[in-house]
């Protein structure tokens, strides 16, 4: 129970689901159900990605870029696509911009096993090159599910692609942050890719503000 015997709304929806799922226990029982099946939602996403060739990437992958982190988290963090280190190792943000996105991460005062990292691209764009909006629009699925699952409080988009995929809008990144949009049942935040900021480091110092403002979002403080 939170502080002052109120529950928080996490708590409570832990109980009803917990109230469902006995609930449901135990009409199989009396039905003479000994056997039950487990949806694992996250499993069977996860396999389905593995799996995908919606769009042209699959040929020159090494490995689905998933997604990693607490599938429960509170604050959800979107990139772009993976790199060459991503798509080597399968896991989103591990060469350098994963490095800062953790000191990002850590400025606010959290880990980051605490949140959870997706990108937009679940597969490797050749080059590095800017993803083609034919395979955003065959990716962001798995993305909105991830999201769907996740119901984090807040969403951080980590520059223009992934902002302007959250937010379903064509306007420059410029326009995009410093500001709470409300799109996908959640708050969203958008501010520069780490990468970008490793090119540009002079953006760190808006970069910091954007963050500020996640974290006052994610404490659900008035800004
Ligand atoms: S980028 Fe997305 S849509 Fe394209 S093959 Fe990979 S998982 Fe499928």
């Amino acid at each position: 129970m939170a502080e002052g015997g109120k529950a928080s709304r996490g708590m409570m929806e832990d109980l009803a689901w917990v109230r469902q799922v006995r609930g449901l226990l135990e009409a199989q029982r009396d039905m003479g159900v000994t056997e039950i099946w487990v949806p694992d939602a996250w499993g069977e996403l996860r396999r389905e990605v593995e799996g995908c060739r919606r769009c042209p990437l699959w040929r020159s992958r090494r490995h689905t870029v998933f997604g990693s982190g607490d599938t429960r988290a509170g604050m959800m963090f979107v990139g772009e696509a993976p790199g060459d280190e991503e798509d080597a190792r399968g896991e989103p943000f591990v060469g350098a911009a994963g490095e800062l996105l953790t000191r990002m991460i850590k400025a606010i005062k959290m880990q980051r096993g605490e949140v959870y990292i997706a990108n937009v691209l679940k597969c490797r764009p050749p080059g590095n090159r800017d993803p083609l909006p034919e395979e955003v629009e065959a990716c962001k699925p798995y993305l909105l599910r991830q999201i769907e699952l996740v119901r984090p409080k807040v969403l951080c988009a980590l520059g223009r692609v992934a902002g302007q995929t959250l937010l379903g809008t064509s306007q420059p990144l410029s326009r995009l942050r410093g500001r709470v949009h409300r799109a996908l049942g959640t708050k969203v935040v958008v501010t520069f890719h780490p990468a970008a900021l490793l090119r540009n480091p002079g953006w760190k110092r808006l970069a910091w503000e954007d963050m500020k403002l996640l974290r006052r979002e994610y404490d659900g403080l008035e800004i």
